[in-house]
């Protein structure tokens, strides 16, 4: 599966397909793989500069788009639908901004509109315009909340995280299978107990 959204022929630079990467990147990914204690000369490694260049780009997306965007449309004939939306168990793939190595989770996300609504991918698109950049789990949890709270105007936004860090399972501490879990509740959810519970309890974690 490609992680590349719709507007990905943005990032295509040459006929061939791929990003043309600029030599002073490519000279940076040389000196860390010689400060790691290998030889960027090798042959194995002659083309490796240029794709993590290409890859990064990859990683980092959400720079070069605004995710409020994908709540610019909105539906107002909503039936008289009232209840919660829920968006459940999106995968997601980020990195952290003080390693630079791979955010790995899920992410459950709620509202409860007041009177307008999106189409439902629209909240995933969301989660990953924030996810593909330099990030920690707290903040890309609120931003997403925060994102949905001022362009949808709900009556409850709710966004709750589960990911594992590379920089604490692959290095430091080495603890594999240890996730975290954040959370940022906004309006009835945050206010209303018995709303609380409903969205937790639609997310699986009640
Ligand atoms: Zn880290």
């Amino acid at each position: 599966m490609s992680i590349l959204g719709d507007d990905d022929e943005a990032l295509r630079g040459t006929p061939k397909g791929k990003l043309v990467v600029p030599e002073d990147v490519q000279e940076a990914i040389r000196t860390l793989i010689r400060w790691s204690g290998d030889n960027p000369d090798r042959e194995g490694l002659l083309d490796t500069p240029a794709r993590v260049g290409r890859a990064w780009k990859e990683y980092c997306q959400g720079y070069d788009e605004d995710p409020s965007v994908h709540l610019s449309r909105t539906f107002e004939e909503v039936g008289g639908y009232d209840e919660i939306v829920l968006l459940r168990d999106i995968p997601f793939q980020s990195h952290c901004e003080h390693h630079m190595a791979p955010i790995i989770g899920h992410a459950h996300i709620a509202y409860l509109p007041h009177s307008r609504v999106v189409g439902i991918s629209k909240l995933a698109r969301v989660l990953h315009g924030f996810a593909r950049r330099l990030q920690i789990q707290e903040r890309l949890t609120a931003e997403i909340a925060d994102c949905i709270w001022t362009n949808l105007e709900p009556l409850g936004v709710a966004v709750v995280i589960h990911a594992t860090h590379a920089c604490m399972t692959a290095r430091g501490v080495r603890t594999p299978g240890v996730g975290m879990t954040t959370s940022r509740m906004m309006g009835v959810f945050r206010d209303d107990d018995r709303s609380r519970k409903e969205v937790l309890s639609l997310m699986g974690l009640g």
